[in-house]
């Protein structure tokens, strides 16, 4: 059949096309009253999609420029913070924090896995100055404790920064930031916010602000008290990426409309279709005798861990080749081990049961064992019919 490419990646993720038009067409320059009303439109929408009532920074970077930002500004060489990492990204908190002189304690659980609140009680000191950790971890596809692990650093170590990645965790969970006491929370333009890579945002709060007077590490790109200073003008520090503004904006309007005029609403729409997506993939890749890879699956991605003797790189390579369909591989010693199908944003119900067909196909194709066509969907079509979200899915269909 035609080959007709899509992704099922955890970043990039499908593009909305009123996205793709809004950045297209858009040719203001970035010192203009035109831009300026723009990008402080996107910075008050962010904060509802956030759903956090703190100051909030969009910046021209991949999210790992943030995240170094949210080490470099709130860390002092020598200060003790704690990394929880079970995958690829815990990992990357852990290098960037080393890399910026602080002690670094870890909660280092294998892939796949994921912490207890007891675990991270145990490591957890008075001392403590930052805590680091990720929503949902996309290596592995994993969802972490965010809640409890929250209620317990306020509880424990009230001078502690609670810095969460949720990269992958925004638009695919339901997060109280602001309830749970997140003082910095960190997303990127090319997941659930349907546009192309480019842009990272956080935000933080006012004891993360109060830190950086005192942190003295070095910085200079990713200054956020500079970028909070342009902000409250609506402007950046340095040249914006202005037409990836231009896209966040329409992607924020759609995920309005989906709410009908309310940002949270939609975010939630949005939220409960990767739940929901999340949960058909889960049944489909059970009816195949396939194991999920994560103890604490996430709405985000599915990981699947490959059949006994089969490498997922030949999975990940028959999915582009049959039906150029984009899936990822494990990554860094988790390559070969386990494939992951992406629910991120800008996916629908077509596209879940396209991928369970697909997967049907591409699992003959590549093991020895014989697939009853069918039973991935059978599984995947009763998760829908059984789904309380199930109206909601259907107009947030409609709505595309
Ligand atoms: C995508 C992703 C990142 C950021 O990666 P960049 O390539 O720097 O944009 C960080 N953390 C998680 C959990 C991610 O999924």
């Amino acid at each position: 059949m035609l080959p007709k490419n899509r992704l099922f990646t955890p970043g990039p993720t499908p593009l909305l096309p009123a996205a793709q038009n809004a950045m297209a067409a858009f040719t203001a320059h970035h010192r203009t009253a035109d831009f300026k009303a723009l990008f402080s439109r996107v910075i008050t929408d962010l904060r509802d999609f956030i759903g956090t009532s703190n100051d909030v920074l969009v910046i021209a970077s991949s999210g790992t420029g943030v995240m170094e930002g949210a080490v470099s500004n709130l860390t002092s060489p020598g200060d003790p913070v704690l990394v929880l990492t079970a995958g690829k990204f815990g990992e990357r908190w852990r290098d960037l924090a080393r890399a910026f002189g602080c002690r670094v304690e870890v909660v280092d659980k294998p892939y796949g896995d994921t912490f207890s609140v007891e675990e991270v009680a145990a490591k957890l000191t008075r001392d403590t100055r930052v805590v680091y950790l990720q929503a949902t971890e996309s290596s592995t596809g994993t969802r972490h404790d965010l809640k409890g692990i929250a209620e317990l650093v306020r509880r424990r170590a009230d001078d502690a920064l609670l810095v969460v990645d949720a990269i992958t965790g925004l638009g695919t969970t339901e997060l109280d930031v602001d309830g749970w006491g997140i003082d910095v929370i960190i997303g990127g333009s090319q997941k659930a916010l349907m546009i192309p890579p480019g842009l990272a945002y956080c935000a933080l709060s006012e004891r993360a602000w109060k830190r950086m007077v005192t942190a003295t590490n070095p910085r200079y790109y990713f200054d956020f008290r500079k970028e909070r200073k342009a902000a409250a003008k609506g402007e950046t520090a340095y040249t914006p990426a202005t037409s990836l503004v231009a896209a966040l904006g329409a992607a924020l309007d759609f995920i309005r409309q989906l709410g009908n005029g309310d940002l949270a609403a939609g975010r939630k729409l949005l939220v409960d279709n990767a739940e929901l997506a999340a949960e058909m993939t889960r049944a489909g890749v059970g009816a195949l005798g396939l194991e999920l890879f994560s103890v604490s699956p996430a709405a985000a991605l599915t990981a699947v861990t490959s059949p006994a003797g089969v490498d997922s790189g030949k999975i990940v390579k028959e999915f582009r080749d049959r039906f150029s369909a984009v899936v990822s591989n494990g990554q860094g010693e988790m390559k070969g081990k386990l494939f992951r199908i992406a629910h991120i944003g800008y996916y629908d119900y077509l596209d879940t049961i396209g991928i369970l067909g697909a997967l049907e196909h591409v699992l003959a194709a590549v093991s020895n064992r014989p697939v009853e066509y069918g039973c991935a969907l059978r599984a995947a079509q009763q998760v829908f019919q059984r789904s309380r979200t199930r109206e909601l899915a259907e107009i947030a269909g409609a709505k595309n």
